[in-house]
């Protein structure tokens, strides 16, 4: 019962960029079950390797890995998907960053 078929991609797309998107995507959702250690190892693994490769979700992936583990050094964990909550955070501080118009004059 192995239906692991891939349909072929007929249109000429940029395969590579295409791909690398897509992984982008992925990682970015499964970022948070990775840290919570709530993957399998394959995924584990493609995590790893897009991390490798994309600063971006690399910067991302340290800062929740550092920001959960301060969690879980606290006596009372506060739920088991601090890495969901953790997402949500960083998600509305991409949305809302201040203006530009306010600079750190002084
Ligand atoms: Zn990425």
């Amino acid at each position: 019962m192995g239906s692991e078929y891939r349909k072929t991609m007929k249109m000429r797309a940029p395969r590579k960029a295409v791909g690398f998107m897509s992984q982008h995507r992925w990682a970015r959702r499964n970022m948070s079950a990775y840290v919570d250690d709530d993957v399998s190892r394959r995924q584990r693994q493609r995590l790893d390797e897009h991390t490798s490769r994309c600063a971006e979700c690399r910067r991302m992936l340290r800062t929740m890995v550092a920001v959960v583990r301060g969690l879980r050094d606290l006596p009372a964990p506060p739920s088991s998907n601090v890495g969901e909550a953790v997402v949500r955070r960083l998600r509305k501080e991409e949305s809302d960053r201040p203006p530009k118009t306010a600079r750190g004059r002084r």
